[in-house]
C-alpha cells in the first residue's frame, strides 16, 4: 500500500492533521494504538483565552480561538456531531487578593475577563466567600464525541491501522519511508509524549507533564457554565456528569492515578459543593508539554521524510486545529510555519542527533 502521509497517533493532533489532508484530497493512513488514557482521551477539552493566576491572555488567542471555534463546528457538521460548545467560566475567587487581581484585569479592559453582575447567583449550590467573575468566550471541544467519530470514519474508509507503531520496522527509502508493507512519502509523528523516545526527536526539549481528573456525577449542578475554584468543574455531554481537575506534575514515578489527587480533590469538592456528588472514575494522562511552552511542528531538518506535529502541552484543543492547518499549508503549498512553533528552531540540536 502506498500513501502520501503515514500519521502516527490519532489524538487531537493526528485527528486534525488527517482532517486537513483529507480536505486537500491527499492520501494518508493513520496508525493508532487506542491508548485509553492518552492525553486527548482524558482532557477536559477547554479552550480558554486566559491563563495563570493573573489571567494573562494566552499566546495567539485572538487568532487561535476564533479559528478553533470555526474548525470544530466544521468537523462537527461533517461528522454530524456536536464537536464544540461555547461556555463561560465562572471564576470563584479563593482569596481577596485573587479577587483584586481579577478586577484589575477587568479595569485594564481585558477582552476576556469580566465582572459578574449577580454575586449571589450561585449561593444555593456552591460555597464561596470572595465573589466571582466571568471568563468568556470559552469553548469546550467535545473530544469524547469527536475522537471516536473521526476514528469511526477513518475505519470505514480503511484509513486506520489500530495497532502499536514499532520504530524498528521503519526504513528510510530513496523516496520516503517504508513500514512493513506500507510506503509513504512522509511519516508524521502525532503520538504525543511517545515522540520523546524516538531517535529523531529525543533531543527536543519535551517536558512531559502528568495530569489527573475525576469523572463526577453532580445531578443538581446546572450544566451551563464551567466552574473554577482552584480546579475546574466542566460539564460533559452526558447530563449530570462533570469533568473535575486537574493537577500539573512535572516529576512523577508512574503513569497511574494517585491516591493524593483523589483525596485532595474530593475534599475540595466537599468544601465547595452544597449538593451531593459521586465520583465515577479517576484517570491520569501525560501532557506532551515542552520546556518553552511552544509546540513542535514541521519536517526534521536532516530527514525530509520525517515530520512532527506535537508539543501541544496544556492547550492541544486550541492549538491543534490551527497548527495542523498551518502544517498542511506548509507541506502542500510551501507556506511559512510560525517560527515560534517550527521545529526547525532546533535545527542545530536535531542535526547533531542524526549522523
Ligand atoms: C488531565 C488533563 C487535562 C487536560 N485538559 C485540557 C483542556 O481542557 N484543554 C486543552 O486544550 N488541553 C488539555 N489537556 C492537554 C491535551 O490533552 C493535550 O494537549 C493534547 O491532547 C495532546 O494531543 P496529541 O494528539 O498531540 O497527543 P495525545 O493525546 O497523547 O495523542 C497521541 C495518540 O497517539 C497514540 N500513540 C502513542 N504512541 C503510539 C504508538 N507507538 N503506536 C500507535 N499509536 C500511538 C495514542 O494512543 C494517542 O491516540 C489536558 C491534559 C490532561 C492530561
Amino acid at each position: 500500500m502506498h500513501v502520501d502521509y503515514l500519521i502516527i497517533g490519532q489524538g487531537i493532533s493526528g485527528t486534525w492533521l488527517s482532517y486537513y489532508l483529507q480536505k486537500e484530497g491527499i492520501s494518508f493512513l493513520v496508525i493508532d494504538d487506542n491508548a485509553p488514557h492518552s492525553s486527548s482521551r482524558i482532557a477536559a477539552g477547554i479552550i480558554n483565552p486566559v491563563t495563570g493566576r493573573r489571567h494573562v491572555t494566552v499566546w495567539m488567542a485572538d487568532e487561535i480561538l476564533p479559528f478553533a471555534a470555526t474548525a470544530y463546528k466544521e468537523i462537527g457538521f461533517e461528522l454530524d456531531i456536536a464537536a464544540i460548545s461555547q461556555k463561560t467560566i465562572i471564576d470563584f475567587f479563593p482569596s481577596p487578593q485573587m479577587r483584586e487581581s481579577f478586577l484589575q484585569r477587568v479595569d485594564e479592559n481585558s477582552p476576556y475577563v469580566h465582572s459578574y453582575p449577580e454575586q449571589n447567583h450561585f449561593n444555593h449550590f456552591l460555597n464561596y466567600d470572595f465573589g466571582c467573575g466571568e471568563i468568556r468566550p470559552v469553548y469546550i471541544a467535545h473530544l469524547d464525541t469527536l475522537l471516536p467519530a473521526w476514528q469511526k470514519q477513518l475505519r470505514q474508509k480503511q484509513l486506520l491501522l489500530e495497532e502499536k507503531f514499532n520504530i524498528d520496522a521503519l526504513r528510510m527509502e530513496a523516496r520516503g519511508i517504508s513500514y512493513h508493507d506500507i510506503t509513504a512519502r512522509k511519516i508524521i509523528f502525532c503520538d504525543g509524549s511517545s515522540s520523546a523516545q524516538w531517535p529523531f526527536f529525543n533531543l527536543l526539549p519535551f517536558a512531559p507533564n502528568k495530569g489527573e481528573m475525576l469523572l463526577v456525577d453532580i445531578p443538581d449542578l446546572p450544566p451551563h457554565n464551567i466552574y473554577k475554584k482552584g480546579m475546574m468543574v466542566v460539564p460533559l455531554t452526558t447530563p449530570g456528569l462533570f469533568w473535575v481537575g486537574s493537577n500539573y506534575a512535572w516529576e512523577f514515578d508512574h503513569m497511574d492515578p494517585t491516591k493524593e489527587f483523589r483525596l485532595r480533590t474530593e475534599q475540595l469538592l466537599r468544601e465547595w459543593l452544597k449538593i451531593p456528588f459521586t465520583v465515577i472514575e479517576h484517570l491520569a494522562g501525560i501532557r506532551p508539554a515542552t520546556l518553552e511552552r511552544r509546540p513542535f511542528i514541521g519536517i526534521h531538518p536532516t530527514k525530509p521524510a520525517i515530520g512532527i506535529l506535537n508539543g501541544m502541552g496544556t492547550k492541544g484543543c486550541s492549538l491543534a486545529p490551527f497548527f495542523a492547518h498551518q502544517f498542511v499549508g506548509h507541506l502542500l503549498h510551501g507556506k511559512t510555519l510560525n517560527p515560534e512553533a517550527d521545529v526547525n528552531r532546533f535545527r542545530k540540536i536535531l542535526s547533531r542527533n542524526i549522523s
